[in-house]
């Protein structure tokens, strides 16, 4: 499986940075929800477990209005799963 640079720090990065920085976004627990599109491909590509939190987030992904979008994470779930980490306030590295 492919695996992306998305879950990455940038050279520099506080771990403070959700609005620039893809893995801030993809992972900063204080968010109702990842600030990154198609953020469940994100994680299921790389092979890491979906923090419990935003298990209600990722249901609402399957409903969203992006037929062709809802088709490929139903596709990519089949293919490879989906895992789910406990509900942690710990910050994810
Ligand atoms: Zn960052």
């Amino acid at each position: 499986m492919k695996r992306t640079r998305e879950f990455e720090h940038y050279d520099g990065c506080g771990y403070d940075d959700p609005d620039n920085c893809s893995a801030c976004a993809l992972t900063d627990l204080r968010q109702d929800s990842p600030n990154y599109a198609a953020w469940p491909l994100a994680y299921i590509e790389n092979d890491r477990a979906i923090p419990g939190k935003w298990f209600k987030a990722f249901l609402e992904e399957l409903k969203d209005d992006n037929q062709a979008y809802v088709d490929n994470l139903y596709q990519t779930v089949a293919k490879y799963g989906v895992r789910f980490n406990r509900v942690s306030t710990r910050p994810l590295g």
